[in-house]
C-alpha cells in the first residue's frame, strides 16, 4: 500500500470519563505506537502500555491495539490509545502522538479514509455520522441498516437491474435493424415499469427515514393565553423521558425539542417572540423567526372558550406557503365538548384540552400525518436530502424512459442518468466538493 500521512485525534467526546480513545491512523502508526510505548502489540490484542513522554516520563498506562492494514476501520494501519479520560492525559498523550510525526485529524478524516479505501460506500459513511447523531432509538435503527449496507444493498441490486436493461438497449442500438422487435424480446416495458416500482417503493422508505433524521418543525402561534404552552408543556410531558429541554437562558424558552414515535419534533412556541430590547433575547428571537421560515407545521391555537376569534395577525402572514397548518381549539373542556378531529377542504382542526389532555392524542398524530409519517411495512432507511434527492431524479428519469420506448436512444439515456442518479448515493460517482462537504459535518475522531 502507498504511504500516507499519519492523523490522530481524541475519539471520544471531550470532559471527563472512565476511559478516552485516541485513535491514530496511517503509514506511521505502527511506528509511532512502538516509540510511544517501547513494544509493539500482537495484531488486534488488547495489550496493556506504558505510553511515555520523549523524557521517559509517564504519560499514562492503559490499553494499546494494533489494527495492521488493510484490517483496520480506515484499511490502513490503525492504533488505538485507551487511556485515563480527562481532558489533560489525553491532550498530553495527543501531543506526544503528534510529536512523533502525526498530524491532527480533520472532522470526519477517519471515516473518509475508510470510504477512499473502499471499507465503506458513501452512503454506509454518511450513516456512521447519523448513527452518532440519531436522536432517538428509531433514528439509531434506521442509521444502523443504512451502516450494515442494506440500504446500499438495495440501491445497487436496482442499479444492476438498470445495468442490465440499458445493456440490452444500447445492444439494439448497434444493430438497427432488428429494432422492430426490440420492445419485445426485451420485455423492455415491463422491465422499466419494475425498476421504476422500486425505486419508489425505496423513496418512500427512505422519506420516513429522512424525517426520523431531520425532524418536523412545528410551530404554536395564537393570541396570548390561549393556551400555548400549556400545550407545550402537555405534549413534552407525555414524552417527559425523552424529552430534552435545549439547556441555556431565557432565549431558549420558547424551543423545545421532543420526540413522537421515533421522529424528533423541533417545536417553537411564538408566545416569546415578543420584542425585547435585551440583546440576548432578541438573538433568540430573530432565531426562532428563521425556525418559522423553514417551520413544517404550524399550530395556530384558539382559545374555543372565547367567542372572538382572532387572525393571529402579522405572524400568519409571515408563514410560508408551504407549511401544514392545523387549527387547534383548546379548552374544550370549559365548554363541555368532546374532543375531536376533523379533515375539511384540506384544513386540519383538532378540538382538545391542554388541561385535562384530552384530545391531544390525536393532535400528535395530526402532526405526524402532517409531516408525511406513516408506519410502513419495511422499517426505514436513515436517508438524507440528498439520497432523495437522487432516488426523485432516478424516478423521473424512468418516467420519462418509460415515455421514450419507441425511441430507443432516448431511452438508453434516461437509463444513464437513472444510473448516475442512484450511483451518486453509494458515492460511485461522486465529486470531491461532495465529499468535503459531507465529511466536514462529522465530528473529529470519527
Ligand atoms: P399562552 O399565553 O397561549 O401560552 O397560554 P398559557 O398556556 O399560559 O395558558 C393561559 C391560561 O389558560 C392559563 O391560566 C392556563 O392554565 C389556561 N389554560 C390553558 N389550557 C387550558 C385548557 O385546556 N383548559 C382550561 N380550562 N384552561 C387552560
Amino acid at each position: 500500500m502507498h504511504r500516507v500521512d499519519t492523523i490522530a485525534a481524541v475519539a471520544t467526546a471531550p470532559g471527563r470519563a472512565g476511559i478516552g480513545v485516541i485513535r491514530i491512523s496511517g503509514s506511521g502508526a505502527s511506528g509511532l505506537l512502538q516509540t510511544l510505548a517501547g513494544k509493539l502489540p500482537q495484531p488486534r490484542r488488547a495489550t496493556l502500555s506504558r505510553f511515555s513522554a520523549a523524557d521517559g516520563t509517564l504519560i499514562d498506562q492503559g490499553i494499546a491495539l494494533l489494527f495492521p492494514a488493510p484490517r483496520s476501520y480506515t484499511g490502513e494501519d490503525v492504533v488505538e490509545l485507551h487511556a485515563h479520560g480527562g481532558p489533560a492525559v489525553l491532550r498530553l498523550l495527543l501531543q506526544r502522538c503528534l510529536e512523533l510525526g502525526a498530524r491532527p485529524a480533520q472532522p470526519g478524516e477517519f471515516t473518509r479514509r475508510a470510504f477512499l479505501n473502499d471499507k465503506l460506500d458513501l452512503a454506509q459513511a454518511e450513516a456512521v455520522a447519523d448513527l452518532i447523531d440519531a436522536s432517538s432509538a428509531a433514528a439509531a435503527r434506521g442509521a444502523m441498516r443504512s451502516l450494515t449496507g442494506e440500504f446500499s444493498a438495495r440501491v445497487n441490486a436496482l442499479r444492476d437491474l438498470l445495468i442490465e436493461l440499458r445493456s440490452f438497449v444500447e445492444a439494439c442500438l448497434d444493430f438497427p435493424e432488428d429494432q422492430l422487435d426490440f420492445l419485445g424480446q426485451g420485455q423492455v416495458i415491463s422491465r422499466l415499469e419494475a425498476i421504476h416500482t422500486r425505486v419508489r417503493e425505496i423513496l418512500a422508505t427512505a422519506r420516513q427515514g429522512n424525517l426520523l433524521r431531520e425532524g418536523v418543525r412545528v410551530v404554536l402561534l395564537g393570541q396570548p393565553n390561549v393556551g400555548k404552552s400549556s400545550l407545550m408543556n402537555r405534549l413534552a410531558e407525555e414524552e417527559v423521558a425523552i424529552v430534552t429541554d435545549v439547556p441555556g437562558t431565557t432565549r431558549d424558552a420558547l424551543r423545545r425539542e421532543l420526540i413522537l414515535e421515533g421522529v424528533p419534533l423541533h417545536l417553537v412556541d411564538t408566545a416569546g417572540l415578543r420584542r425585547t430590547a435585551d440583546p440576548v433575547e432578541r438573538l433568540g428571537v430573530e432565531r426562532a423567526w428563521a425556525e418559522i421560515a423553514n417551520a413544517d407545521v404550524l399550530l395556530h391555537v384558539i382559545d374555543a372558550s372565547r367567542k372572538t376569534e382572532d387572525p393571529a395577525g402579522e405572524v400568519v402572514e409571515a408563514l410560508p406557503e408551504r407549511a401544514i397548518k392545523i387549527r387547534v381549539f383548546n379548552k374544550i373542556d370549559l365548554i363541555s365538548g368532546a374532543a375531536r378531529a376533523t379533515v375539511k377542504d384540506s384544513e386540519v382542526e383538532v378540538w382538545l384540552s391542554a388541561k385535562t389532555g384530552e384530545g391531544v392524542p390525536a393532535l400528535r398524530s395530526a402532526i405526524l400525518n402532517a409531516a408525511g409519517w406513516q408506519e410502513l411495512e419495511e422499517a426505514p432507511f436513515m436517508a438524507r436530502e440528498r439520497h432523495l434527492a437522487a432516488l426523485a431524479g432516478a424516478a423521473t428519469a424512468l418516467q420519462r424512459a418509460a415515455e421514450h420506448t419507441a425511441s430507443p436512444e432516448l431511452l438508453a439515456e434516461e437509463l444513464r442518468i437513472a444510473q448516475v442518479e442512484l450511483g451518486a448515493i453509494t458515492g460511485e460517482f461522486s465529486a470531491d466538493d461532495l465529499l468535503g462537504e459531507i465529511f466536514s459535518r462529522f465530528c473529529i475522531g470519527k
